[in-house]
């Protein structure tokens, strides 16, 4: 029997078409389809939804919850979903519905393109191909299907603007990969899933993100403060430091968590964990109750923060949910 899949399409470069005011979304989910190849298309039962007509700028935490609210509410009557969607912030939204939707139970794919599906080069095609085979596999749990590679939604990041291989999977193993033998699921880099399928999609916008810079002015977290921010996710320095001479931002981490900041530390570098018990400033940080984001991705630990503050204001339960791997977003080692 031909497996069930839904095709949600939301947007991006795939979609797009040349305007006065360059590419923007323009074509709908049945003219995608149309153009894939008719194997493809038999091989498959495929409903299509259109939800969105963005360039992924503009896909937001509303945006998140609809399409969240989508898988979830389809979830019984498919045995897979595609999600096509612009690559610039796809690695947020695969990361936050790994989060939202943990336990679905079925494949979730997203995927998009670097050239727009009606370039005679596109790379959408093989990149649609490579999701849909993702969908109908079995394997449960949130993916991004990009270059004949499927990746966790929680680990992937875009690392290139416009080479075809536009994503890695980061500090972690590829889920799947297309060669000579089609399909090869890799079992052991999909983690099982956890329980009941719930929709939990509740989240707290109000969440900032900081990539240090040396002399950074401590002063910023008053600011935030102000501005109500309830959590911050800095990227320090390497494997972990704040400065605290002349500029100290410890003191000021000390204050925030007082007024009830959730901040979670995490490096700078793209690759590896990281440690912030191995330098007298990394220590310094720990010792103020900031949270280690270890070798969660920052896409990861800026939407997981954005999750956790949705679903409590514990600092028990925020710091019990960190110390976890929720959807494979994180190693403890
Ligand atoms: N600006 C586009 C988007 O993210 C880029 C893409 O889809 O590749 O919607």
């Amino acid at each position: 029997m031909k497996k069930r899949i839904l095709m949600l399409t939301t947007g991006g470069t795939i979609a797009s078409l040349p305007t006065d005011e360059g590419l923007a979304p323009g074509l709908d989910g049945a003219a995608l389809a149309e153009l894939l190849p008719t194997g493809v298309l038999e091989h498959y039962e495929i409903d299509i939804r259109d939800i969105l007509h963005l360039d992924s700028s503009n896909i937001q935490p509303e945006e998140w919850q609809m399409i969240a609210r989508h898988i979830f509410d389809s979830r019984a009557c498919y045995d897979g979903i595609v999600i096509t969607h612009g690559t610039d912030t796809m690695a947020y939204t695969a990361s936050v519905l790994s989060f939202m939707l943990r336990g679905i139970g079925i494949p979730v794919v997203l995927t998009g393109a670097q050239l727009p599906i009606t370039h005679p080069l596109t790379d959408g095609l093989e990149n649609l191909r490579t999701a849909l085979a993702m969908a109908a596999s079995g394997a449960a749990g949130v993916f991004l299907a990009f270059d004949r590679k499927v990746m966790l939604g929680c680990r992937a990041v875009k690392t290139r603007t416009t080479d075809f291989g536009a994503f890695e999977s980061v500090n972690w193993p590829l889920a799947a990969a297309v060669d000579g033998k089609g399909l090869q699921i890799y079992s052991e880099a999909i983690p099982a899933g956890a329980g009941d399928s719930v929709l939990r999609d509740a989240l707290c916008g109000k969440v900032f993100l900081i990539k240090l810079t040396p002399g950074l002015d401590p002063e910023i977290f008053d600011v935030l403060l102000q501005m109500h921010y309830r959590g911050i996710v800095i990227e320090a320095f390497g494997a972990g430091g704040l400065h605290f001479v002349r500029r100290d931002l410890i003191a000021k981490l000390y204050a925030a968590a007082q007024a009830g900041m959730t901040v979670v530390v995490s490096s700078q570098c793209l690759y590896e964990p990281s440690d912030f018990s191995l330098y007298q400033a990394g220590q310094k940080a720990l010792a103020q109750g900031v949270i280690p984001g270890r070798d969660m991705t920052t896409e990861a630990a800026v939407t997981k923060l954005m999750w956790v503050l949705g679903q409590t204001t514990d600092p028990v339960e925020i710091r019990d949910y960190f110390s976890r791997s929720l959807a494979g977003e994180v190693s403890f080692l």
